[in-house]
């Protein structure tokens, strides 16, 4: 298995090239219900305990605040490619890059950082570590083919999809996940009623991972080049926050990407 707990955070070890990890919900400075290592500005927190946990996040990599960069995210499908001149941007809540759900980038000034709660994280690098990405995937960036989106413009880079290494990260799985008829319907349609159990006539269990899983490898992803970390947010609250576990008043996870310098 390549995701690992390493104290505060789950690493993925893809390449020694590449640094990626994501955070648990424990390290941090945070009072409850954000205990204690929430990463978001955005849910009610105080500003200088989440800025110490960002900090506290990119230094277990050897980072500074000043290397991260962070979008608005708004679960949709847009991908935004990174240059080095971005460094900082969205790192203590100002200047995010607007509306973007994942992004990309071939520079080791930066590293890409984005917030989770039960979404997937879709960590992204290739064989030769020639770039990373990191992309968010609730249920609508699934169904908006985000995981497609975020092959193709490492195509348009030069980057095969065969020859891209991936991993999904925590997120809450269909042990916990339960949807309505709209969102069935959407996974569905794209992927048929695999990653989908019915609980009654009108809820189903989602499997976000076996989803994002199957449009990669539609996309061309080799299926052995595809690692999925072995959690699910909403089960294991002692290290992650849930958003729907915990009825939304909850903090966020953050997960990181980087070239190693
Ligand atoms: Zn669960």
């Amino acid at each position: 298995m390549q995701f690992r707990l390493d104290g505060s955070r789950v690493v993925f070890d893809v390449h020694e090239k590449v640094q990626a990890w994501f955070s648990t919900r424990r390290g941090g400075v945070s009072f409850p219900p954000f205990n204690t290592l929430n990463l978001s500005y955005g849910v009610g927190d105080l500003k200088p305990a989440v800025t110490e946990n960002r900090r506290r996040m990119l230094a277990s990599a050897g980072r500074r605040l000043e290397d991260l960069v962070m979008p608005h995210q708004v679960h949709e499908s847009h991908i935004a490619w990174v240059d080095a001149d971005m460094a900082g941007r969205g790192s203590e809540g100002a200047q995010p890059i607007p509306s973007t759900d994942g992004f990309l980038t071939d520079s080791r000034e930066v590293v890409l950082g984005l917030g989770f709660a039960d979404c997937v994280p879709i960590f992204v690098t290739d064989v030769d570590a020639r770039a990373v990405g990191l992309l968010h995937a609730g249920w609508r960036g699934t169904a908006a083919e985000i995981q497609v989106r975020g092959v193709e413009m490492f195509r348009s880079r030069g980057i095969e999809p065969h020859d891209l290494l991936i991993g999904l990260g925590p997120a809450i799985g269909s042990c916990c996940y339960e949807v309505d008829a709209p969102v069935k319907e959407a996974v569905m349609n794209l992927v048929g009623m695999e990653p989908l159990t019915a609980v009654d006539e009108a809820h189903w269990r989602l499997n976000l991972h076996l989803a994002n899983r199957r449009l990669l490898e539609r996309a061309g992803v080799r299926p052995e080049h595809i690692v999925e970390a072995p959690f699910c947010t909403g089960c294991r609250r002692d290290l992650f926050f849930s958003y729907r576990v915990e009825q939304r008043m909850t903090g966020r996870m953050g997960g990181y990407i980087c070239l190693a310098r």
